[in-house]
Formats: structure tokens, C-alpha cells, sequence
């Protein structure tokens, strides 16, 4: 069985979210019991959130915006999940911090640094990297391997809605069938919709895993995958 030191968790943007709010608080409170069941397991980690639920540059730029100040807005409603995800971690007594990669001053969080983090991370603090790779023109998935690979984690957890990679998507297509372990090389091939290539390639390149999996219908999937259970999907070389 694989053991885990430190782990890299991507949350989804609209993981966070529900029909009446973009942030909820009862998905905050799921996601800070998982984050206190994995550190339960003495395991130490770092989350990389989206902001699909607020804003996406390229939706942004559909109805006629710069594409460069959708991605700025996108990377800003990152950060507005991290605040709230943070907040919630801390009122359950969690110690965790939000890195950004831009500068946003003030107090509001700080700015990522790599040395800083992993000093952070091996102090048990949790951290919560928020703006993506703090550049227009990528995603958050990119971001959460090069934070990844920077802090560097065993591997990368992304969390999805459905509980694995499937051949076809298994909500339209019945008979899709579920993946235990493909390598990045197949998943590229095959136009798996995992994650962007961009994020792949830096996968790939630097030999890091990554296993997707459904976090909230039940919390304990993380811890479990972590335990050594077979659930989900790895993504490897
Ligand atoms: N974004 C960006 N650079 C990054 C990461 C994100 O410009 O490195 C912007 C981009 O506009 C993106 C938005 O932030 O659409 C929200 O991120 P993403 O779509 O990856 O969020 P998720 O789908 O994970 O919720």
C-alpha cells in the first residue's frame, strides 16, 4: 500500500456551490471534516479551489469581455473561495492559511511562496491556494499540479461529481465504464475530460499522480482512498 506525507486536494469551484448559494456553508463544513480527517491520519495538505461557481474568464469572454480581465475576475472569485473555506476550516479549529498567486495586500491573505509553504504544511498547517496559477490563460487544474509538484506532494487529488474517469460520460452514457488506473498518455488519447492539457503535461513531466474521485457524497472517500482502498481513478505514467 502507497503512503501518503503530503497531498494536493482540487476542489472544484462548483464543488462548493448549491441551487441557492455559490458558496455553501453545509459544503465548507463537509469539506473541513474531510480536511480534519486527513489530518487525522497525520497526512498534510494543501487545496488548490477553482471559481467555476462565481466566474470563468472564457464564459466572461462569450459575452464580449477581454479575455485577460475574465481570467483576472475568475482568479479573484478563487480567492473568494478560499476566504470562505478558510473561515470555515478556522471556526472548526483548524490551522489554516490562504496563499494567493497574486499579490491582494492588505490582509487578506497572504502571497504564495514555495519555501514558505512547505515550511507551513510540514507545521501541520493547512493551506489554501487560491488565483490559480496567478496567470490569465490557464485553469485552476493547471494550477493545483504546479502547486503540486511546488510544495511537492506525493499526489494530487481531484475531486469531481462522479466517482472515477469513465470511458464516456457515465450520466449520458449508461454503459461507460469505469477506469481503476490509466496512464496520462491513454487519457489524452482518448479525450478524457479530466483535466486541461496543460495540466497533463506537467503530470507527466514530472511524474506525479493524480487520482479523481467524488468527494461529497460521502466524506469518508478521501480518507479511505488514503487507508489504501481502490476507489476512484489513478492517472499515472
Ligand atoms: N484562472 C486563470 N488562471 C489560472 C486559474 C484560473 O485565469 O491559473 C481563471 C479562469 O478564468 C478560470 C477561472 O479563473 O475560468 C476559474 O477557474 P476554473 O475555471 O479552473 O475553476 P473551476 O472549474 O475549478 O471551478
Amino acid at each position: 500500500m502507497k503512503t501518503y506525507r503530503r497531498i494536493l486536494l482540487k476542489i472544484s469551484g462548483e464543488a462548493l456551490s448549491s441551487k441557492n448559494n455559490s458558496i455553501d456553508p453545509q459544503v465548507t463544513q463537509k469539506v473541513s471534516q474531510i480536511v480534519s480527517s486527513v489530518l487525522a491520519q497525520n497526512i498534510e495538505i494543501g487545496i488548490v479551489v477553482g471559481g467555476g461557481n462565481i466566474y470563468r474568464g472564457a464564459a466572461l469572454q462569450e459575452s464580449g469581455m477581454n479575455r485577460v480581465v475574465g481570467d483576472h475576475i475568475g482568479m479573484l472569485a478563487t480567492v473568494m473561495n478560499a476566504l470562505a473555506l478558510n473561515d470555515t476550516f478556522r471556526r472548526n479549529g483548524i490551522n489554516s492559511l490562504v496563499m494567493s498567486g497574486f499579490e491582494i495586500g492588505g490582509g487578506v491573505c497572504q502571497n504564495f511562496d514555495h519555501n514558505q509553504a512547505k515550511e507551513n504544511l510540514s507545521n501541520k498547517q493547512v493551506l489554501i491556494f487560491c488565483a490559480g496559477t496567478g496567470n490569465p490563460c490557464f485553469t485552476t487544474d493547471t494550477g493545483a499540479v504546479l502547486r503540486g509538484i511546488e510544495i511537492e506532494a506525493d499526489i494530487i487529488f481531484k475531486a469531481t461529481k462522479v466517482d472515477g474517469v469513465y470511458t464516456d460520460d457515465p450520466i449520458k452514457n449508461p454503459k461507460a465504464t469505469k477506469y481503476t488506473s490509466l496512464t496520462f498518455d491513454e487519457a489524452i488519447k482518448n479525450d478524457l475530460k479530466i483535466m486541461d492539457t496543460a495540466a497533463f503535461a506537467l503530470c507527466k513531466e514530472h511524474n506525479i499522480d493524480i487520482c479523481v474521485f467524488s468527494m461529497l457524497e460521502d466524506e469518508d472517500t478521501l480518507s479511505k482512498i488514503l487507508q489504501g482502498q481502490e476507489l476512484g481513478t489513478i492517472v499515472r505514467n
